[in-house]
């Protein structure tokens, strides 16, 4: 998991705006006449325009896991505070959820099937659960979310790798409540990881051991490359870098 930068497109997609500001507005109503059968409209929050812009700014990846899925699966527009229903650890789902932020654009995420409809599902565990914002009167500033926020947060700061295995930094609880939670140490994932890895080790050691010519240079900024956003798993490849940096 990497910090997304959204800085370089830092307003909403325009829908969220001229439409999903109202659909926000109906929403809080509906809750203020005790009316919590939400229709929520996912041809505005998961419109061609938003997703677009969304995937773009991830550079193709799922937010979670790094993966990149798009050129087999479309990926699901995942909301960061569940706006149906949240559940803070085994309890059933509590019902409502954070629908005063369907259409919001810190809430909006694409991530890959697997990590949402797997593993996120309605999860969104708090270190303070009384503090839950269960209305929009309350005040989201006040809680202290488990997972990782994607933009807001760094992950690196609190997760790192070994190899291809996901640890947390010092033990930190988000960390291991995003890792546990979100599944970023499933088998499947952690293969795939595993492969990537073999490749950059291979190209590292053969790197390493030949001798100061134009080969060794194209291999080092091969190297390099693949520590960039861009990269699928650069969270990954950024910890092996850190141990095995290409100062050679
Ligand atoms: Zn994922």
């Amino acid at each position: 998991m990497i910090r997304i930068n959204r800085k370089i497109n830092s307003d909403p997609p325009e829908i969220l705006v001229t439409k999903g500001d109202a659909e926000t507005e109906k929403l809080k109503a509906e809750f203020n006449s005790d009316n919590l059968d939400f229709k929520f409209k996912p041809n505005i929050y998961g419109h061609k325009q938003v997703k677009k812009t969304i995937i773009d700014l991830q550079n193709n990846k799922c937010c979670f896991c790094e993966s990149s899925f798009n050129h087999v699966s479309p990926g699901d527009v995942e909301h960061y505070r569940p706006k149906a229903g949240w559940i803070q650890n085994k309890e059933k789902v509590n019902k409502p959820g954070y629908y005063w932020l369907t259409y919001n654009w810190d809430n909006l995420f694409v991530s890959c099937e697997i990590c949402n409809r797997e593993n996120k599902k309605n999860f969104f565990p708090l270190s303070n659960p009384s503090q839950r914002a269960l209305n929009h009167n309350q005040n989201i500033l006040d809680e202290e979310p488990l997972f990782i926020h994607p933009v807001n947060d760094d992950p690196e700061l609190y997760i790192a790798f070994i190899d291809e295995i996901a640890i947390t930094i010092n033990g930190n609880a988000r960390g291991n409540v995003t890792i546990e939670k979100l599944g970023l140490n499933r088998l499947t994932l952690n293969d795939d990881r595993r492969k990537n890895l073999e490749f950059i080790k291979v190209i590292y050691n053969l790197a390493l051991g030949h001798p100061e010519t134009n080969q060794r240079q194209a291999a080092k900024e091969f190297l390099i490359n693949f520590q960039t956003d861009e990269t699928e798993y650069a969270s990954m490849l950024r910890s092996y870098f850190l141990k095995n940096p290409i100062n050679f």
